[in-house]
């Protein structure tokens, strides 16, 4: 374990109210394990210690439900009406929150999303060090599958699959760099569910790490199938 944290904030959005599975419970709460799916996320990052805070958007309905004890690594705090602004919300309430407590301010935020239960951390901190370096970062993985562009329910045209990855995440911001999309973007009225590909708009360098086909998304019925069984396979590793 190294001594100190590197003033590092993970925010993990979680304000939403989908239920892309159909059920009544947003994809971020269902179990895994037995423990909700954020829950698994945030101990994962809990177990790095290079992570000085974890901040969680949730409903303002939980907030109740939720509780931490002061000097605890974890916030929670109420998420706004779109994803960015759960996120303004987050880095907003963590730095407040921070305030003097710790030496100089957090320099980098890590946005990762609350159903992606198997991010590495080597990739982690890679895409930290990435962000260091080139303002912000995220990690990607070539596509395995040709893409067609659709129209009229026909193919339009072929991608070229060599200059496309997907995004996951976490993806890693400099603190200025975060500030100045999220205020954009607020200015704008637009909202994103990948901030990186917003910084890119906003002319930022967003550096390109190696991603993990492990770190996959839980969106649909079967992922979480798929997911109970690579955690079994894990044996719980990471279990608090
Ligand atoms: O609904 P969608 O899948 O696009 O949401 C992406 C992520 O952003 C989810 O983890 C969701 O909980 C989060 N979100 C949020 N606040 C909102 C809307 C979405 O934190 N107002």
């Amino acid at each position: 374990m190294s001594a100190d944290p590197e003033r590092i904030l993970v925010i993990i959005p979680a304000a939403g109210s989908g239920t892309r599975f159909g059920g009544d419970v947003p994809k971020q709460f269902l179990p895994l394990g037995g423990k909700p799916l954020v829950q698994r996320v945030v101990e994962r990052f809990l177990f790095d210690d290079k992570v000085t805070r974890i901040v969680v958007p949730v409903l303002d309905m939980l907030l109740s439900a939720v509780k931490t004890s002061p000097g605890d690594r974890v916030q929670f705090v109420a998420g706004g009406a779109t994803r960015l602004q759960s996120v303004t919300r987050g880095l907003e309430a963590a730095l407040d929150e921070i305030g003097d407590e710790i030496n100089g301010e957090i320099d980098i935020v890590a946005i990762h999303d609350a159903v992606r239960p198997f991010f590495s951390l080597d990739t982690f901190h890679a895409t930290l060090d990435a962000a260091r370096t080139h303002g912000a970062a995220f990690p990607g993985i070539p596509l395995p599958d040709t893409v067609h562009q659709i129209a009229d329910d026909a193919i339009a045209s072929t991608l070229d699959r060599r200059v496309l990855v997907a995004a996951q995440t976490p993806q890693c911001f400099r603190v200025d760099v975060l500030r100045d999309i999220l205020e954009r973007a607020a200015a704008e009225n637009a909202d994103a569910t990948d901030e990186a590909g917003l910084a890119a708009k906003y002319g930022h360098r967003v550096q390109l790490v190696t991603g993990d086909s492990m770190n996959f998304k839980i969106t649909r019925p079967e992922d979480l199938v798929m997911a109970e069984r690579i955690y079994a396979e894990w044996g719980g590793e990471g279990d608090a």
